[in-house]
């Protein structure tokens, strides 16, 4: 029996994951679910799967949640505070992290996590972009398991050879890693109608269901670049061993390319449950619900280049990733603080990039050698952005 600790079990990762551990009551049991505030929502899970721990990150939240599941009579134990996240990623009696918390709130508790070697199923893929090579140290001196969740990523860990996380691919005979994009729901509106995109629109994704702050990265193509750092980071791959190729109907979820010319895919619905089971059971394989794929019905499957000048976020991610060092935690931090600012209707949706290469030219970027090091340059980073924000929300 695995006991789950599942960091935003609220979200829309977390849903699904819950949904895999619902199906397989003999082999996963939820020790720990957490939220930031949505009190309703996490009553209901712990009503359903009687988890050990609850954590709400606000107070008031959790003060609601404890009264609601004592009037229940449900024997969760509720924590509050960032602090109470660390304390259910690294407890003894957990096994296994859904690392499922949105941008980079999602980091420490997940960096614990690796330091007390378990095994990390790792969603949020800002918690990596931003620290990078401390992260990786981390599970590798700590022996914990990272596996990837994103689907790009978890189709080229089943596409490279077992044991080739972060080995260097040349040696595995890997030429190319491509990871496929949907394109989002802008790949074909006229550049002129991009200043009038409303929140709304940029989150009405045409494949996949997710949290609001991934689907603008997806409109804008910056969580392809996220994931251009991420595939580097856990495959050890040179910039230029990675491409980007449009892909609509998101049914091949990453390729790779070997100096022989095969190239192997990973194909499957739009289905997050589908990584998220592979990774839960790995090496083995459970069902996950997920209806089977079914191509003659698809009939065709569609595949073109990136367009630069439309998504400029992805050559801000290729270049942050070409710069090195904490570049792409820069990169991460403006692209949170603009994103916000887009879903606050307080920056136009072309201003987005606008803050980021803002942010990039003029933040410091330091070796960095700690984590608290790392999270004063987030914060340098959070406070340039913001500036950009106020200079275009006043006008
Ligand atoms: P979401 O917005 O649906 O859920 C986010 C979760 O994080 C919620 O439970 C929320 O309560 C919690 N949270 C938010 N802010 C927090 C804070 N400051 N402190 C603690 N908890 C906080 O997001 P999502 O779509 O489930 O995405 C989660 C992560 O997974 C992101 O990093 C995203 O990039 C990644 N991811 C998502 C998908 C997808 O299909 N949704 C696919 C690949 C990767
Ligand atoms: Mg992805």
């Amino acid at each position: 029996m695995q006991r789950i600790t599942v960091l935003g079990a609220t979200g829309s990762i977390g849903a699904s994951t819950l949904d895999v551990i619902a199906r397989h009551p003999d082999r996963y049991r939820l020790f720990a679910a957490t939220a930031f505030k949505q009190h309703a929502r996490l009553r209901e899970i712990c009503l359903q799967f009687q988890p050990q721990f609850a954590v709400m990150v606000d107070e008031q939240a959790a003060r609601q949640l404890r009264d609601d599941l004592q009037a229940q009579g449900c024997a969760t134990e509720v924590l509050s505070g960032e602090q109470a996240l660390i304390d259910i990623a690294t407890h003894c009696d957990c096994d296994c992290v859904m690392a499922a918390i949105v941008g980079a709130a999602g980091l420490l508790p997940s960096l614990a996590a690796a330091k007390t070697g378990k095994k990390i199923l790792l969603a949020n893929k800002e918690a990596l972009v931003m620290s990078g090579a401390l992260f990786l140290d981390a599970v590798r001196d700590h022996n914990a398991t990272l596996l990837p969740i994103d689907s790009e990523h978890n189709a080229i860990f089943q596409c490279l050879p077992e044991q080739a996380m972060r080995s260097t691919p040349p040696q595995c005979g890997v030429e190319k890693i491509v990871l496929t994009a949907s394109g989002g729901p802008f790949l074909r509106k006229s550049l002129t109608e991009f200043a009038l995109i409303t929140p709304e629109q940029a989150c009405a994704h045409p494949t996949w269901n997710m949290g609001r702050k991934i689907s603008v990265d997806s409109a804008t193509l910056m969580n392809k670049g996220l994931e251009v750092i991420e595939a580097s980071l856990l495959f050890n791959a040179a910039p230029d061993q990675i491409d980007v190729v449009i892909h609509p109907q998101s049914i091949v979820h990453s390729l790779v390319r070997y100096v022989d010319g095969s190239v192997l895919a990973q194909l499957g619905n739009p289905d997050m449950r589908t990584p998220i089971a592979h990774a839960m059971a790995y090496p083995e394989r459970i069902s996950a619900g997920v209806a089977p794929l079914d191509l003659t019905q698809i009939a065709q499957l569609q595949f073109c280049a990136v367009d630069y000048q439309r998504f400029p976020c992805l050559q801000l991610a290729f270049d942050a990733l070409r710069h090195g060092g904490c570049a792409p935690a820069v990169l991460n931090a403006a692209n949170e603080v603009a994103v916000a600012a887009f879903l606050n209707t307080e920056l136009s949706y072309p201003r987005i990039a606008e803050a980021i290469s803002f942010t990039l030219e003029r933040c410091a970027m330091p070796l960095v050698s700690s984590i608290e090091h790392l999270l004063t340059i987030d914060a340098d980073a959070r406070r340039i952005a913001q500036q950009f924000v106020a200079q275009w929300s006043a006008r």
